[in-house]
């Protein structure tokens, strides 16, 4: 900590208009956080002109890294025709084409501008199509801050002791009929959550998955999970809906594609974006009518005044396009690559931690036990606190990651960002087994 630096300096100003001088929870470090002034390629310069390699990149919604020429342009032309209007615009047509080109189970989309309005239109549509109250979500997943996403996103080892997972507020002030229409499923655990869908069967609307949820460790949903619950929701009437907010990053067909799997409903949003304020909910036409106004009122009327925004459509367009085959097993291979440097750098450090992941993402874990899901992500008290030394040595070493683990790659990393953030990693990693 630099009190002379303007990072602090900013902060305090800060911390008069803004609560705790914070406008995003997620962003927030002791005892002050970093603030950015730009950034270009895969690196980003704070305001007292340190840079880093980004591996958060924006919280994995950027893909091509910071200012990418062709995602610059596609922006810039559409600022200077206007930014907004009370109309449609045939951008909102060319991005839905392109989604529901790429992902066979979505015929239709509607646009919004984040992740958290992607889920609520999609639980909402959900229960608009069943005409049922109840959703279903995995214990620890999160899924943006609409209040039944937000079920469960902590328990604790109290509520592990009842056995299946408990369905509990995260934020204060949540209704307890929130809680009663979220059934909490235990996730890679398929007799755990079939018994407890078959449970609520008649009032379930649709059960939601992340197919690798980053709060519960980063691990790949079980393919005989996934076909489980796309089995049990055909079987009791209910909607399967995939979050792919941060997994459609996993492949050009998104993460269906890759698990072989298609979904009623399917959430979007980050990468879709270009880099600017984006969602969408897409889904089975049948299923998507709720939306559909051309026969008076629809089931579910939803406007949004900035939803299909023509800046984030034709940033999103352009950013998408580029996002080929190629571009995939680019990242693919980078990614493999720092997870198994990371993975030897641990072992021949003789420290206890490993990574989990798939394709551009990854997340650190201080511990060598398996990790499958939200509890055996847990760590104790030593466990985060090597993980936040980690985290803080990685920052010092010029590395930019999540304080969870979490890291993202992006499309612009080539081999020295890789061997440099391995190299970065030893370090940290050292540091963190000191203590
Ligand atoms: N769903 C998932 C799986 C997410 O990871 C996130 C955000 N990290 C959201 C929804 C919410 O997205 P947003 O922050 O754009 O509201």
């Amino acid at each position: 900590p630099d009190v002379s630096s303007r990072s602090n300096a900013i902060y305090e100003r800060a911390k008069r208009s803004l609560p705790g001088g914070n406008t995003r929870t997620t962003v927030y470090m002791k005892p002050y956080p970093i603030y950015a002034a730009r950034g270009a390629g895969c690196r980003v310069w704070d305001v007292d002109d340190v840079s880093r390699i980004d591996c958060i990149n924006n919280f994995t919604s950027l893909i091509h890294g910071h200012a990418h020429p062709v995602l610059v342009e596609a922006a810039t032309k559409q600022l200077a025709l206007g930014t907004a209007f009370g109309m449609p615009t045939e951008s909102e047509v060319d991005l839905a084409e392109l989604l529901c080109g790429r992902v066979a189970s979505v015929e239709e989309i509607r646009f919004s501008n984040s992740g958290t309005e992607a889920v609520m239109l999609a639980l909402k549509a959900a229960r608009a199509f069943t005409g049922r109250p109840k959703i279903a979500k995995c214990e620890g997943a999160y899924h943006g801050t609409y209040d039944y996403a937000e079920v469960s996103l902590e328990t604790s080892p109290e509520h592990w002791a009842q056995g299946a997972p408990q369905s509990v507020a995260y934020a204060k002030g949540t209704p307890k009929g929130v809680i009663d229409d979220v059934v909490t499923i235990p996730f890679n655990d398929v007799d755990g959550a079939v018994s407890l869908i078959r449970a609520h069967a008649r009032d379930l609307a649709c059960v939601m998955i992340d197919p690798m949820p980053n709060r519960a460790g980063l691990v790949p949903a079980d393919r005989a999970f996934v076909q489980a619950l796309r089995e049990v929701t055909h079987e009791i009437g209910a909607l399967l809906l995939f979050d792919e907010v941060i997994a459609f990053r996993l492949g050009h067909a998104g993460a269906q594609g890759l698990w072989g799997v298609d979904a009623d409903l399917t959430t979007f949003a980050k990468i879709i974006g270009g880099g600017f304020p984006v969602g969408a909910t897409g889904g089975r036409r049948d299923v998507m009518a709720v939306f559909d106004p051309t026969r008076g009122k629809p089931a579910l009327p939803a406007g949004g005044t900035f939803s299909a925004n023509p800046v984030s459509m034709r940033a999103g367009i352009a950013g998408m396009e580029l996002l080929d085959e190629a571009a995939f097993a680019h990242l693919d291979a980078i990614g493999e690559a720092v997870r198994q440097g990371i993975d030897e750098a641990f072992r021949s450090e003789g420290a206890e931690g490993r990574t989990t992941g798939l394709g551009s993402l990854i997340k650190v874990h201080m511990t060598d036990k398996p990790v499958r899901d939200y509890r055996s992500a847990h760590l104790d008290p030593a466990g985060q606190r090597r993980l936040a030394t980690f985290v803080a040595r990685m920052l010092d070493e010029g590395i930019l990651m999540a304080p969870n683990g979490l890291m993202a790659l992006s499309t612009v990393m080539g081999r020295d960002d890789v061997d440099a953030i391995v190299s970065a990693a030893r370090a940290a990693i050292r540091a963190s087994a000191r203590g």
